[in-house]
């Protein structure tokens, strides 16, 4: 152990009161502590954010955090304030900020109080806030949510692109990007919008051991259905996803005239019932939540039982997301898909209006749904094989955990049987 290990521990139990570090943790901060280009790669929940924190906190100079979501930029600036006496310690640079505020984050960041600056990637663009942060010292910039930058994630946002010409002009300093939701073609993307392709690469595993993965074909009981998965999960908590705010309505109502309590979740709704809707599933005063995909970004309910896709999603990496809200505490979580090849040509059909570089991305995704649901492999296994992780469907953790492994389809004239 040499004298920069025993030092990250120590600061990582002063500031955030954790005796170890969790999964890449610590290999992350040696590697952007050495002023590496740094790229994570991690679940939601496997502790992204203390990778950049840390460092930031015990370096000299600011780190810039660039971060897609006002509310979570918030958040995190609120709990690095609550380790620290000075409110200086982290701010928020955006557009909501007024004349006297910016001036105040201004001086904090010029003195070397802030550590921490959390910016929104259009604040970075403005070439005033640009030519500032030129003049003062920069330690490092940690782009989260990194996916962003591309097209084949999830969550492109346009802005993101301009950050790599950005960077360059605040000098020589070290980049660590960081994202949940890394297909191959995803990572390729980040690291060369982002020009660091020499970057130190850290990805976990996305193996979810105690998630159990089903298909059932959507028939027209589909509803009759539910209720009867619901009714054999009786007091647990669940999450339903829908296509359309419509559907999520139509099946709240035929959940709750069956005797379930539930609530239905859309961006239809206005922000107060929504607020109420989330806080009744987090208190529990509700079993289950219909939702649109509206719901779930920073939700952290350890304990989700259920998580049933009523609708197909539009690509495995949204899948991954909405079902890994499942089983956060390491208990059970059943994630249940109905599929049916109507639902694939009305995504297709809502995806026709877009412009056709988009449509094609969006197409291309939704066939590895659509194989995703039809194979008779380890689902396990077909999914980490999307996120570029081997796995065996012999010895690897949760193996036996989904539909196709406990009960192999007989086979089909035709279709191979990939099964062992
Ligand atoms: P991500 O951004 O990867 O989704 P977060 O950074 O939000 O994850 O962290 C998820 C949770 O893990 C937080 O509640 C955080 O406090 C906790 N956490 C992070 N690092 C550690 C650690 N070393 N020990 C214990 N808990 C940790
Ligand atoms: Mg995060």
């Amino acid at each position: 152990m040499n004298s920069n290990e025993i030092d990250i521990h120590k600061e990582l139990k002063k500031y955030f009161g954790f005796s170890q570090f969790k999964g890449l943790q610590e290999q992350v901060i040696k590697s952007l502590l050495t002023k590496q280009n740094t790229f994570v790669i991690m679940p939601t929940g496997g502790g992204k954010s203390l990778c950049y924190q840390l460092p930031a906190l015990t370096q000299e100079g600011t780190a810039i955090v660039v971060s897609p979501l006002i509310a979570l930029m918030k958040n995190q600036v609120d709990a690095i304030r609550s380790l620290s006496s000075e409110n200086g310690i982290a701010h928020v640079l955006n557009s909501s900020l007024t004349k006297t505020e910016i001036a105040q984050v201004k001086k904090d960041i010029a003195s070397g109080l802030t550590k921490l600056l959390y910016v929104a990637p259009e604040s970075l663009t403005k070439e005033e806030n640009v030519n500032f942060l030129k003049s003062v010292t920069v330690s490092f910039v940690a782009i989260d949510e990194a996916h962003c930058i591309s097209e084949w994630g999830h969550d492109f946002r346009p802005e993101y692109r301009n950050l790599k010409n950005i960077i360059k002009q605040l000098g020589d300093i070290p980049v660590i990007g960081l994202t949940a939701t890394a297909t191959p073609k995803v990572q390729e993307d980040i690291l060369k919008n982002l020009d660091m392709c020499d970057a130190k690469t850290f990805k976990a595993s996305f193996n979810r051991p105690n998630l159990y993965y089903e298909v059932r074909t959507k028939t027209k009981n589909i509803e009759s259905d539910i209720i009867r998965f619901i009714k054999q999960h009786k007091g647990k908590s669940g999450i339903i996803y829908c296509l359309s705010r419509k559907k999520v309505e139509a099946i709240a109502e035929v959940l709750q005239v069956n005797g379930i309590s539930a609530v239905p979740y859309h961006a239809g709704l206005d922000a107060k019932t929504r607020a109420k809707h989330q806080d009744m599933f987090l208190m529990e005063d509700v079993d289950v939540v219909v939702a649109t995909i509206a719901f779930g970004m920073g939700i952290d309910k350890p304990d989700v039982r259920f998580v049933i896709h009523h609708d197909i999603p539009k690509s495995l990496e949204s899948y991954y997301q909405e079902t890994g809200r499942a089983g956060r505490d390491g208990g059970e979580g059943h994630c249940l898909a109905y599929y049916s090849y109507k639902d694939v040509e009305k995504l297709e059909k809502f995806m026709s209006g877009k412009p056709v570089a988009e449509q094609e991305i969006g197409f291309a995704l939704l066939q590895e749904v659509v194989a995703y649901a039809e194979t008779s492999m380890s689902r396990r296994k077909f999914l980490l094989h999307y996120f570029g992780e081997e796995f065996s469907s012999e010895t690897g953790e949760g193996a036996d955990m989904d539909d196709n492994v406990r009960s192999p389809k007989t086979k089909v004239e035709g279709q191979d049987q990939v099964v062992k």
